[in-house]
């Protein structure tokens, strides 16, 4: 294999930014990987007595492959089912569980919408509890729940005040059978409850974590000798036993709240891994390499600033000093330029490519998106003018690649911008001297690592819009300098941010139509899954034409996708920013960095479905002028559900900062929203919200570690350096995710 792939193989769960000293490491860790590949816990749970090849596939998409990959599947949270309630004494916000019968059960209309819900009336002695489904189907629940049929029914309880009576939505339910054999894992006891995948029921996840236990042994005590006792953290092997099987006597609010010692335990060794990774990096990188020193005089620093039609924030000025500072010495920059949407990181990178250009030098801007770069591209000739350097763009859809891929390398351009199409293969530079990479959360640390190296040790600014939490920065990048863009260019209002009920639809297509009557224009963002990309793409295509003939006929309408071809996403861009269009109805392409003044309201369909950050990147489209701007959250959904909770956050706030620390701390261990927003690592247990000061001690523990023993050779460091082995040999097999 080639290194590369050692290197991609790190970096979707580290997320370390790879450098030359890393590499050597690395090579030495992955010479392990056969040998951890023959203990049991490397085999497929397929292997398990009750995991068929069907649970299998479907614990997969968990990232659960083998036996060891299950015991570390942990649980989310806990129930207690060592006693049941009565549903009399249920009290609301309360996790509990009942032992009931089903009186009735049926869809139902639910408020004046045309959506329905499915209602269970449950019955014990004492009264009645509701349960709630909300996305269902009506055929299965009704065969699933036939009257006079005994459950045990667990969730948490809420009042329903137009029922009058107390409801659990989407209710955890079993079959209340003793003779089942599976019982007493379900019942009868603290109950771990695991993160799911659609299909894989949690009684079968219990089962096939419970016969994982069996080799629980096996799993490799990492802490060197003496760091258990000092912490006070019992064995890995206990810690894992006791919080996927709570013994009796266990305390539940301690589990609950991730507190107990077994779980310290679990999450410090998470957390020692990425940071011995981390320290790992870090000690390569040492090696004090020099890359090109770009000397700035104070008279090129005002030359370059003036290149701006307006003043650069107090902000802006203040990480221009630090990068000139940086750049200026012949150690390589390797700087963070973290702002929020909108707070002018585009006019620091601009110029902070001068900086090269002045000394001579070529920079390089790469942005995750096409629409990204072209739009890059057009900001920077104009500002530059006729007979500034020389800027192409190099994008995959570009042509005429030849030329400018030759001026390049003979030095003729001297900024590129580009997409990844940069870091292909046969991209040369003559003398890369500064790197940018924009909205670096969307591209694998792998890639960066590619553009770096097509210089000589050149100079590099991350940018990043993600308010990236405190915790969160040391972790990920505690080898990077941060430098902070808080202050917003003048002028703008904050973006009047609204969640509408399909019943409410009506007036929020009101505010498109009054802020086109006064000449300004608007996004309708869709969301576009992934896994169903066909699917989801039909259903734009089809709102798109519902909304021209419908909602919003007589305006102009314009659609782009990521499945049309870059040159008509281009026209349609073009035409929207000559005005020509006056809605612009889009997949999340436009999600990041799209920066066109005239825009005043961001329409976003189905708001449900997107990620805190997201919801907050798209916000930031508008509101980028001084007119008075809106966020129209689209959404189906109901109190107290986690899409409820992420549009509460959006209409409380604008605060970047706000807005990422309450993602983090509502995503927790099991990172429940899938999709990866903050380029977290896939921590398993580990919560940087909760965990800060565990991750402090962890830190110091790995930094000491590494210190002392940087290429791990000592015994006690070898379970060490397998562990991290292990975890590139489960990306090996799986090959590169980005
Ligand atoms: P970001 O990339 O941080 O989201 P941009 O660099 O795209 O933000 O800047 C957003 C908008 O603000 C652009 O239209 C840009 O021209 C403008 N802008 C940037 N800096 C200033 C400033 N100091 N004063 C006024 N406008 C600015
Ligand atoms: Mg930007």
């Amino acid at each position: 294999m080639r290194p590369q792939s050692y290197r991609s193989a790190l970096a979707p769960r580290w997320r370390l930014p790879a450098g030359e000293g890393y590499n050597t490491s690395i090579s030495n860790l992955v010479e392990l990987v056969v040998e951890t590949a023959e203990s049991s816990l490397a085999r497929p749970i397929q292997f398990l007595k009750g995991v068929g090849p069907r649970r299998a596939e479907l614990f997969e998409r968990l990232g659960v492959r083998t036996v060891g990959d299950l015991l570390f599947h942990l649980p989310l949270r806990y129930e207690d089912r060592s006693s049941f309630r009565k549903i009399a004494e249920l009290e609301v916000d309360q996790f509990a569980t009942v032992r009931a019968e089903v009186r009735a059960a049926g869809a139902m209309p639910r408020g004046r919408g045309r959506s329905r819900v499915f209602e269970v009336a449950f019955a014990d002695e004492t009264g009645i509890l509701r349960a709630t489904w909300f996305h269902f189907s009506a055929k299965a629940l009704t065969t699933r729940f036939p009257i006079g049929s005994k459950w045990l029914v667990s969730g948490k309880v809420t009042f329903n005040r137009f029922r009058g009576s107390k409801v659990i939505t989407h209710p955890d339910t079993e079959r209340d059978e003793p003779e089942e054999a599976a019982e007493t894992l379900n019942t009868g006891r603290i109950v771990p409850v695991y993160p799911l995948t659609e299909g894989l029921p949690q009684k079968a996840v219990r089962k096939a974590a419970h016969a994982a236990l069996e080799f629980v042994e096996q799993v490799e005590e990492i802490a060197p000798p003496g760091l258990n006792e000092r912490y006070r953290l019992p064995n890995v092997a206990d810690a894992l036993r006791r919080v996927h099987w709570p013994p009796e006597g266990m305390d539940l609010s301690a589990l609950t709240a991730f507190t107990s010692r077994e779980q310290k335990k679990l999450i410090f060794d998470e957390l020692l891994l990425s940071q011995v990774a981390l320290a790992l990096r870090r000690a390569g990188a040492r090696k004090p390499e020099a890359g090109a020193a770009l000397p700035v005089t104070p008279a090129q620093l005002d030359e370059i600033r003036s290149l701006f039609p307006f003043p650069l924030t107090g902000a802006q000025k203040r990480a221009l000093d630090e990068i000139a500072a940086d750049v200026s010495g012949d150690v390589p920059m390797n700087r963070l330029l973290q702002g929020d949407v909108g707070s002018g990181k585009t006019a620091v990178a601009l110029a902070a490519c001068m900086m090269a250009v002045k000394n001579g030098r070529q920079a390089a801007i790469m942005a995750p998106t096409e629409i990204l770069a072209v739009q890059h591209f057009r900001n920077i000739t104009r500002l530059l003018g006729l007979g500034g350097p020389r800027v192409e763009l190099f994008t995959s859809s570009r042509r005429d690649k030849a030329a400018a891929l030759h001026a390049l390398k003979r030095g003729d351009v001297d900024i590129a911008v580009g997409t990844h199409a940069l870091i292909q293969d046969g991209v040369e530079f003559l003398n890369l001297g500064l790197v940018v990479i924009d909205e670096q959360h969307r591209f694998g640390v792998a890639q960066r690592a590619e553009l770096r190296r097509k210089g000589e040790r050149a100079h590099t600014l991350i940018m990043t819009a993600t308010p990236i939490p405190r915790t969160l920065a040391m972790t990920l990048y505690g080898d990077l300098d941060v430098s902070v863009l808080d202050e917003m260019p003048p002028g703008r209002s904050p973006v009047e941010t609204k969640v509408y009920a399909p019943a409410q639809r009506a007036a929020a297509l009101r505010i498109i139509r009054e802020q086109v009557a006064q000449g300004r224009q608007a996004y309708v963002v869709y969301p576009l899954v992934e896994e169903s990309e066909k699917l989801e793409l039909k259903a734009a295509t089809e709102m798109f034409e519902h909304l021209r003939a419908a909602d919003l006929a007589g305006l102009r309408l314009a659609l782009t996708h990521g499945r049309m071809k870059s040159a008509d996403k281009d026209a349609v861009m073009e035409r929207f920013g000559r005005g020509e269009v006056d809605v612009l109805v889009a997949t999340t392409v436009i999600e990041v960095g799209v920066d066109h003044p005239n825009a005043t309201v961001m329409m976003i369909e189905h708001a449900e479905r997107f990620g805190l950050s997201q919801l907050h990147q798209l916000r930031g489209r508008v509101g980028r002028g001084a007119a008075r701007a809106h966020c129209l959250m689209m959404a189906d959904t109901f109190p107290g559900s986690p899409a409820w909770k992420r549009l509460e956050v959006m209409t409380s706030t604008t605060d970047g900062f706000a807005i990422a620390e309450a993602d983090l701390s509502m995503r927790g261990a099991g990172d429940l929203f899938g999709e990866r927003q903050w380029g977290l690592p896939g921590f398993k247990i580990a919560n940087l919200a909760r965990d800060g000061r565990i991750l402090a001690e962890a830190r110091k523990v790995a930094f000491v570690i590494v210190e002392q023993d940087p290429a791990l050779v000592r015994p006690e460091h070898a379970p060490l350096k397998r562990a991290l082995a292990g975890r590139f040999a489960e990306r090996l097999e799986y090959g590169e995710v980005g």
